[in-house]
């Protein structure tokens, strides 16, 4: 049932397993009412699996680099783990108090929670592909940021390419990171309509016509994907409620480039019950879903966005949205950097208005710090990619679902009684373990922490090295951020029909070019999975090239989303409402305070019970009542 659900709507499924428990009426799984919402996807889907390629979206190809993109050879700069701008860290004062779930939650609060540090983890790097799920949905690796060439600063956009002269998406697309998450791919394919949106007359039916979108007839149909969402976005809806009477963003012009999902949507919508007015460009040419952005342009928002943009479109996307008479934004909400890099070249002038930046991606944020390095940030700048709770749902509970969802839609394996290595037991290791040895795999861990092999041994894993179980293993699942830990020498001795995948870092833990020789046959069995044939016949079943299996090959929880979202929200009103000198022109981590405020919004959702601190308590722990409740060196 959860696996059909999952297929369905990218949802959490512990979450899903509460409501279940408390209701168990599959229509309350899904969401009240929702049940006809899932009947008609499903019709919308069957009528568009005769319709789909299987075709596979090459996305390797570089292009060069921005100006603002990390240079490998920068001085002091580690690969994959950028280094803060500077020894001292900024000292924060958030506006929200934690514990506090009155509706004046968004005054102003005068304890000063102690600076967050500013290291970063490291970034992950992917290759995105389109697939085809074996249920017949197009999902075109909605979740991976692709990284686009940024346009070079003579652009004419009034000179309009001829559809010839519109590069081919699969050239134009570089190297992608998987450094920030969309959720499901459109239901609505648009391959039915060959026109541009840019050469469309576009009108909602209150006559405005302010957005650039695939189909408003569509509209409907996003606003059920938008009502879905809600139901896995609680903390979300929690602070329209809190906020109501309250607009805590009044006054606040956010110009946001994210991808346009369901999820998206419910977070843009929010901020407008804050007070705040919106204008949206994609974050990624493939993830925009048609249907939802014909809803929010349905609703008013100014949005600027369809699924398969070429790299002019992506600009002149981005361009529409800051690039209006009568209206400068005072808010970036940005992921991947893309609009923010826009406006440093194109509207510098627009930084005097602009109260600050959130970003969300990992190579956003790098690109902010080196900015804050060479002493060009302009304003102050949140890095929400690196907050606790948002690390630990990317990290740990993601991994956790989307191992079993990424290995299930791709090979349709069962899980008990096979024998399963996992290589790396940190936080995304931890996850797959845990979902595997729920399934009834056997699971051994391979480490080279003592630390973290101490953990997996308590945990009940056995701990190995990869060659004593290389022989046997059924699947073997690489997460150590590390390079050629599955090197040909294991792939050669592997048995037959053993499945290798990798949930870590980029394509770089599992040796595949080592695979590209001429004795070895690739056959592409379905889209993302390849068998790989030994002259012997042997063949094993190599995932998504290498690439992270998850972000290639399934999708990821709404509640996740939610998480991230919640935290971009109260980074926004953060900062719009900080005092004068608060914040200098850095770039900073969320206060703790603020990370357990996204956490205890989620809480409710689980009818869970937080126990309060006594005066007795606190004193004795030295604690604020309200929190922090926790240093910043605490290891969750
Ligand atoms: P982590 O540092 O907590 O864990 C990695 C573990 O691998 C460490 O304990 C390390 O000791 C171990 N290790 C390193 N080299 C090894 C080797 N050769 N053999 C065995 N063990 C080895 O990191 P993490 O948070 O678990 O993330 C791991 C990787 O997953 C990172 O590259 C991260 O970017 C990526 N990641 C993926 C997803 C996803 O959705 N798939 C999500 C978050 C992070």
């Amino acid at each position: 049932m959860f696996e059909t659900l999952k297929r369905r709507r990218p949802q959490c499924l512990a979450f899903n397993q509460y409501f279940a428990a408390r209701n168990p009426s599959p229509c309350y799984v899904l969401g009240k009412g929702l049940r006809d919402i899932a009947a008609m996807s499903v019709q919308v889907l069957a009528a568009k699996m005769a319709e789909v390629e299987l075709k596979d979206v090459p996305g390797k190809e570089l292009t060069p680099e921005s100006p603002l993109t990390p240079k490998a050879d920068d001085k002091g700069m580690v690969e994959n783990e950028p280094k803060a701008t500077s020894a001292t860290t900024p000292t924060m004062e958030p506006m929200i108090k934690t514990g506090d779930t009155s509706p004046g939650f968004l005054t102003p609060n005068t304890k000063m929670p102690q600076a967050s540090a500013m290291k970063r983890t490291d970034p992950q790097q992917n290759g995105g592909e389109a697939f085809v799920n074996r249920d017949g949905t197009v999902a075109e690796a909605p979740r991976l940021k692709k990284q686009i060439q940024f346009a070079d600063q003579k652009q004419e956009f009034n000179k309009r390419p001829t559809k010839i002269g519109r590069r081919s998406l699969s050239r134009s697309i570089s190297q992608s990171s998987t450094d920030s998450y969309g959720s499901a791919a459109s239901y609505t394919d648009s391959s039915d309509d060959e026109t541009s949106p840019r050469d469309k007359q576009q009108k909602n039916s209150k006559g405005n016509g302010d957005f650039c979108i695939k189909n408003i007839k569509q509209a409907d149909f996003g606003r059920r994907e938008i009502e879905i969402a809600e139901q896995e976005m609680p903390a979300l809806m929690a602070l329209r409620k809190r906020a109501q009477g309250e607009k805590p963003l009044a006054g606040a012009k956010v110009v946001g480039c994210t991808h346009i999902t369901a999820q998206t949507a419910v977070l843009m919508e929010t901020l407008t019950a804050l007070g705040a007015q919106c204008r949206w460009a994609a974050c990624n040419i493939y993830s925009t879903q048609n249907e939802v952005a014909a809803a929010l342009a349905e609703g008013g928002f100014s949005v600027f966005a369809w699924k398969g943009e070429s790299e002019d479109d992506f600009w002149w996307c981005i361009d529409r949205c800051v690039n209006l008479e009568g209206w400068q934004p005072n808010m970036i909400l940005d992921d991947g950097g893309d609009l923010t890099h826009w406006i440093y070249k194109k509207y510098p002038n627009m930084f005097k208005k602009i109260k600050g930046i959130v970003e969300e991606s990992v190579t956003g944020v790098h690109r902010l710090y080196q900015l804050s390095k060479a002493g060009k940030l302009c304003v102050p700048a949140m890095n929400v990619n690196d907050s606790v709770t948002k690390q630990k749902f990317d990290n740990l509970y993601c991994c956790r679902e989307s191992i079993l969802d990424g290995l299930k839609r791709t090979t349709d394996v069962m899980f008990g009684g096979k024998q399963v290595v996992v290589c790396g037991y940190g936080e995304v290791g931890k996850g797959c373990c845990a979902a595997l040895k729920a399934m009834g795999s056997i699971v051994y861990v391979t480490e080279i922490d003592p630390i973290c092999a101490l953990q997996a041994c308590m945990d009940g894993f056995r701990l190995v090295k990869l060659n004593e179980v290389i022989r046997q293993v059924d699947i073997v699942i690489t997460c150590t951020g590390n390079k050629n830990v599955v090197v040909r020498e294991y792939l050669d001795r592997m048995k037959n029909s053993c499945i290798v995948c990798n949930m870590g870092h980029s394509n770089t833990e599992i040796d595949v070019a080592s695979l590209r020789t001429p004795e070895l046959t690739w056959e592409r069995v379905r889209s993302q999975v390849d068998h790989v044939i030994w002259p012997d016949g042997k063949r094993i079943v190599l995932l998504a090239e290498g690439r992270l299996l998850n972000l290639s090959c399934s999708t990821v929880p709404t509640f996740v989303l939610s998480i991230t979202a919640t935290t971009q929200a109260l980074a926004l009103i953060e900062l719009y409402n900080a005092p004068e000198g608060r914040y200098k022109q850095d770039v900073y981590l969320l206060p703790k305070k603020m990370d357990e405020y996204v956490a205890s919004l989620h809480l409710p959702t689980f009818d869970a019970h937080l126990t309060e601190l006594s005066d007795e308590q606190a004193k004795y722990l030295g604690l604020n009542k309200n929190g922090p409740f926790k240093p910043n060196y605490y290891r969750y």
